[in-house]
């Protein structure tokens, strides 16, 4: 299978023809190498249009939703991103094109350690992976101009929100009726301001402020 050439028809049919303008954006999910990060059985299906499993009953997410969750944080190259979720590590290799740092966590300890060596192949050398609830955040590294939430929250987050720089965006799928819907928080002078950017579909934030503890 010919992958970069199936990577960049991704590129224009998912991302751009349905609504992805962020030229950086579109550029760094054109130079990730996805199937790096798919479990061999379904390498074939590195540049479909859908999530696929990984280990740990877990999923990578579709393109779609790394690329909208990406543009949304709005990012410019200065920042240090926590991510929670690490998954496969792929979304973390994506923001690690578009910022300076991404502090990426994982509570399955199995996940931590392949996204590890995957992004190390890969020549990523700005994402640190550790494991533990993201739900809790970091207390130590914060504030953060950007956080992005890989997993549906019951509610709005509210200690990765408290986590937040002023200024800074906070993507997080918050569970609605049967759906998910995947929601942006701007902090500017203080104040919280939320914005819809439409349903998706997650697994479920596991821990302190997630479904249950982790
Ligand atoms: N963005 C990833 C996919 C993430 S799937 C990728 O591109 O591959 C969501 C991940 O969130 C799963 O791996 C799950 O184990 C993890 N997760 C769920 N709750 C968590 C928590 N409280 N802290 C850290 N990781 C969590």
């Amino acid at each position: 299978m010919d992958f970069p050439a199936a990577r960049a028809e991704m590129v224009e049919r998912q991302l751009r023809h349905r609504g992805i303008t962020d030229e950086r954006v579109l550029v760094a999910i054109g130079e990730v190498p996805r199937e790096k990060f798919v479990p061999e059985r379904y390498r074939s299906r590195a540049y479909a249009d859908s999530a696929l499993p990984i280990d740990e009953g877990q999923t990578i997410s579709q393109p779609w939703i790394v690329a909208a969750i990406c543009q949304a944080l709005e990012l410019r190259g200065k920042e240090v991103v926590l991510e929670v979720g690490t998954g496969s590590g792929y979304s973390a290799a994506v923001l690690s094109r578009l910022a300076t740092r991404v502090v990426s966590i994982e509570r399955h300890e199995s996940l931590a350690i392949a996204a590890r060596q995957v992004l190390n192949s890969i020549g990523v050398a700005n994402v640190e992976v550790m494991v533990g609830d993201g739900s809790q955040g970091i207390l130590e590294r914060a504030p953060f101009e950007a956080i992005a939430i890989h997993a549906t929250a019951p509610g709005p987050p509210a200690t990765l929100l408290g986590q937040l720089a002023d200024g800074g965006r906070l993507v997080v799928p918050i569970a609605g009726d049967g759906t998910d819907l995947l929601t942006v928080f701007r902090r500017r002078n203080g104040e919280l301001q939320s914005d819809l950017i439409g349903p998706c579909r997650f697994v479920p934030l596991v821990g302190e402020e997630g479904f249950g503890p982790a």
